[in-house]
């Protein structure tokens, strides 16, 4: 295996990228050229970088890379859907996913090399956990969609893994995406998905400044402890309060919800009638993803009119409510299919918070 220099200016935001400039000796002002380079122009090649000094491209050339990982497998599907499979160094496979709805072009991307969360519908879970993604590997994948010419409106960290299990890249991710010298997409068109991960949410406020989702997929603590087991550790009276005061100062803002729809499991009138209850004083978006099935998995989707019912049942008491088309089904690239590779799906993190 080649190997691996210590820094990957992929991942580097604009403050790491400007301490590194420092630290070699320059002007920090070099960290707005390389980023532009890196990510508006998408130069790798250190020599191409022609309004840097030589001897600081010779520097950077000895000192640091730029390493993307391979495209092992690039699926189209017939809605426009467009799979990638990523392998990074030491074999694992990760996944992103394109999905063009209109104006919108919206790039999923995953966090994590499997998922340690192990909620009992999601096939990621299935794989195990295997490791973080640095934030390198998490930009790499805006990074490779747009080079291959695909612009991107929305960025969600919704694909493999735990976005809030690895606040260590997933900070610097966001603030690289969100950056005007990088892909400069605004808050509202960066979305960070969370089984809800109570004290990481509370952090992740301070230190970015995102759109939230959140999986909720229950109405009360029994059952969301056993469709997102994390709840047992942080229960809906921790959950929903941390998430209220996410947007608490933003008055535009509000939480998407995602709601799978299991049927005979979350998808009552009851079921229905607690969630309004539960979310009450929340400025609420309700995403009810209809259950994509994988191998193995004993739930089913509810049906079409389960779902109407239910949907209209939260309409009607003044919650937005969408029911989210699934996309690239044929490719396995829906909510809950991606699965990659992971190359020792035995390790497990001992725990799953920061
Ligand atoms: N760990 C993060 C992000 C990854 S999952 C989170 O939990 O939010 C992205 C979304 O797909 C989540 O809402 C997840 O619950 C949902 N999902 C997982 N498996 C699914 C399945 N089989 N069918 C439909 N949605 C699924």
């Amino acid at each position: 295996m080649q190997q691996q220099k210590s820094v990957n200016l992929l991942g580097l935001d604009r403050k790491g990228m400007e301490a590194l400039f420092v630290a070699l000796g320059h002007k920090p002002f070099h960290a707005r050229q390389v980023l532009k380079w890196i990510h508006k122009h998408g130069v790798t090649d250190f020599t191409a970088m022609t309004d840097l000094s030589k001897a600081l491209r010779a520097q950077l050339q000895a000192h640091t890379e730029i390493r993307i990982p391979k495209i092992v497998l690039e699926q189209p599907a017939a809605d426009g859907t467009r799979k990638w499979v990523l392998e990074l160094a030491c074999g694992n496979r990760i996944e992103s996913v394109f999905i063009p709805d209109g104006e919108r072009t919206t790039l999923c991307i995953s966090t994590q090399a499997g998922c340690a969360l192990d909620c009992s519908f999601c096939s990621t879970a299935r794989q195990g956990f295997n490791r973080n993604l640095s934030a390198a590997e998490i930009v790499a994948q805006v990074w490779l969609v747009r080079t291959l010419g695909y612009s991107l409106t929305n960025v969600v960290m919704m694909g493999m893994g735990e976005p809030l299990a690895n606040m260590e890249a997933v900070v610097p991710a966001l603030s690289i995406i969100q950056d005007d010298l990088a892909y400069g997409l605004s808050k509202y068109r960066v979305t960070v998905s969370t089984a809800g991960i109570v004290p990481a949410l509370r952090r992740l406020r301070l230190l970015s400044d995102v759109s939230l989702a959140v999986s909720l997929h229950a109405p009360n603590n029994a059952l969301r402890d056993q469709l997102v087991p994390i709840n047992r550790k942080y229960p809906l009276e921790e959950l929903i309060p941390a998430c209220r005061d996410f947007i608490a100062e933003d008055r535009r803002r509000k939480i998407t919800w995602e709601y799978v729809m299991l049927d005979g499991v979350n998808d009552s009138d009851q079921h229905a009638r607690q969630l309004i209850r539960l979310l009450e004083g929340t400025p609420s978006k309700m995403n009810l993803i209809p259950f994509n099935p994988f191998p193995g998995t004993d739930y089913r989707c509810s049906s079409p009119e389960r779902i109407e019912a239910f949907r209209q049942r939260l309409m009607r008491s003044g919650i937005i409510s969408i029911t989210r088309k699934t996309r690239g089904e044929e490719i396995d690239a829906a909510c809950g299919q991606l699965v990659g590779r992971i190359a020792d799906r035995s390790r497990r993190l001992p725990q799953v918070v920061a």
